[in-house]
């Protein structure tokens, strides 16, 4: 059986054909910003799938699942806030439309809990039940699965890290707090950093670390940076007690200056009892996790 397995992010949509084991059969990506939002994003989704199905000749699909950016829904399967600045974006009701258009089963879920989702399926947290998984990017995305259910809470806005204070007195974020996450986890944060603290302009997260060898100053707010996520993930791993943390995002990637440093500043703070077998791991799916996991939330939860 094939399914449309849909990815609704800030700047463009994906869309795929997939079958029930998760492999991506047909992949097409169309821009949902391309008029800085006048066309809301769902009208751009409505199109874009017709496009993708007429373009592939595609027949036979047995159900939409879907995973989206923003608040959702899971209910409802409608967008309940955005979190940011998307024109015409909150309110949509995404499960509805498509639903009524398509005539087919359809399931709408977080991105971020969606990616958690796929990393279980089919990455790097396959056979775990407890995982804390962070993407590390603009902001920073968050997703949690207890005893093999995703934590989605009673709406479907469950697992927001991004939003985790973490210092009561710090900078204002867009939430309306002071002191998230975010402000000092993300990719955002330490490249706004870098800029004011060593008077650089237009320095971008790669070449940040290409210059960690050689540039002690960048080297030591790395490190700063990577006890500042080090922090939140110690707070979270007392309240979840995971089996494994993943990180995902670009910065992923890089192993030795990343990776194995945030492991060891995690595992260093731990209490004893809760670093037994805890895995610090990069996230495998890249991209395709929202995908993947959108069809394993229909999978489970959805039939
Ligand atoms: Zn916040």
């Amino acid at each position: 059986m094939n399914y449309l397995s849909i990815d609704i992010g800030g700047t463009a949509v994906k869309i795929a054909l997939v079958n029930q084991s998760g492999y991506v059969l047909i992949l097409d990506k169309y821009s949902v910003s391309f008029d800085n939002y006048e066309t809301p994003i769902l009208e751009t989704v409505l199109k874009s799938i017709d496009v993708f199905i007429d373009e592939n000749n595609i027949h036979d699909i047995s159900g939409i699942c879907v995973s989206a950016t923003g608040q959702i829904d899971v209910n409802k399967g409608a967008v309940i806030g955005t979190g940011g600045n998307i024109k015409n974006y909150d309110g949509s009701k995404i499960k509805e439309e498509l639903e009524k258009k398509y005539k087919l089963k359809t399931t709408v879920i977080n991105d971020a809990n969606a990616a958690v989702l796929g990393e279980l399926f089919l990455g790097r947290a396959k056979g775990y039940k407890n995982i804390v998984m962070i993407t590390i990017g603009t902001g920073v995305g968050g997703g949690i699965v207890v005893n093999g259910e995703v934590l989605n809470g009673r709406l479907g806005i469950g697992g927001e890290i991004g939003h985790l204070s973490i210092n009561n007195e710090g900078e204002p974020c867009s939430c309306g707090n002071r002191g998230c996450y975010e402000r000092y986890a993300s990719m955002t944060a330490l490249i706004k950093r870098v800029e004011e603290e060593l008077c650089i302009k237009g320095i971008n997260g790669k070449d940040i670390f290409d210059r960690i060898p050689t540039d002690e100053n960048i080297s030591d707010i790395v490190d700063s940076w990577i006890d500042d996520i080090a922090n939140g993930l110690v707070s979270l791993v007392h309240i979840f007690n995971p089996e494994i943390i993943l990180v995902g995002g670009a910065v992923s990637e890089q192993k030795e200056l990343f990776i194995d440093k945030l492991r060891e500043k995690v595992m260093r703070k731990v209490m004893p009892n809760f670093s037994l077998d805890l895995k610090v791991e990069s996230a495998k799916l890249g991209n395709d996790a929202g995908l993947v996991g959108a069809l394993y939330y229909y999978l489970k939860d959805g039939e």
